[in-house]
């Protein structure tokens, strides 16, 4: 589904992300962890061209999106992201915010658009809020709203990142539970998360990432607890 390959990504004089290389296959689940500014949130941000990069390929779901005349709308309809604040439009609905971008990109009818929306909505435990603003429900909730959001535009691969940082930890458990079902279900999803039980339990792969390269990854049991490298090894003595 996604292939990165020598990507490069540098802020002026500040060089975050030093020559990364990963392919994502369908229906993998791949964990990002590594220390703070390490650039996990920009390489999310470059798979789906919220940054561009300075250098290097991204190809996803056969389009190359780092291809100058690259038709990023309909390359970004492929994707999903879920932030770590959930970006819901406060002055709408539940309902609206899940149904507006399917109206408003995919062209769908109001009512199918409608009928999509509640199908997501159930599926993330939070259809009875429907009609509520925003401000009226957990963070949790708003969280799986921003989920259903995501899920309703139809997208073959979901970007996450720290989905559940900004969450009391009382109400981490339902996201994960949701995201867990959605790996569950097939969904291809790369997630940046502190969640180690998340990455150990739910990950197919495990990619721990510290000054913008790529230091260490494979299956949870060998990077998490088996980990070759001293830098994963430090970093894993301070979150575990
Ligand atoms: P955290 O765990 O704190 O979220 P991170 O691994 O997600 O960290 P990034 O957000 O990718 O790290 O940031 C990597 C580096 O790039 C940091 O030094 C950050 O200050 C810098 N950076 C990120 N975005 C920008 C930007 N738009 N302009 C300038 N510098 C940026
Ligand atoms: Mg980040």
């Amino acid at each position: 589904v996604v292939q990165i390959s020598g990507l490069h990504k540098s802020f002026g004089s500040l060089e975050v992300l030093r020559g990364i290389d990963l392919d994502i296959k369908p229906g993998e689940v791949v964990c990002v962890i590594g220390p703070s500014g390490s650039g996990k949130s920009t390489l999310l941000r470059c798979v789906n061209l919220l940054e561009q990069p300075t250098r290097g390929d991204i190809i996803v779901e056969g389009f190359l999106l780092t291809h100058p005349d690259a038709n990023l709308d309909l390359a970004r309809r492929q994707i999903g992201m879920v932030f770590q604040q959930f970006n819901l439009f406060g002055h709408m609905t539940v309902l609206d915010n899940v149904t507006i971008a399917q109206r408003k990109v995919l062209g769908r009818s109001e009512s199918d658009a409608k009928k999509i929306a509640l199908e997501q909505l159930d599926k993330v435990g939070v259809a009875e809020k429907a009609n509520q603003y925003p401000s009226k429900l957990s963070g949790g909730q708003q969280q799986r709203v921003a989920i259903a959001r995501a899920l309703a535009m139809g997208p073959t691969l979901m970007l996450f990142d720290e989905p559940t940082s900004a969450l009391d930890p009382e109400l981490v458990g339902d996201v994960l539970t949701v995201m867990r079902s959605l790996a569950d279900d097939g969904m291809t999803m790369m997630v940046v998360t502190h969640e180690m039980a998340f990455a150990r339990d739910v990950a197919d792969r495990v990619v721990f990432m510290d000054g913008g390269v790529i230091v260490e990854e494979g299956p949870p049991r060998s990077v998490l607890e088996e980990p070759q490298e001293q830098r994963t090894r430090t970093f894993l003595r301070r979150v575990l």
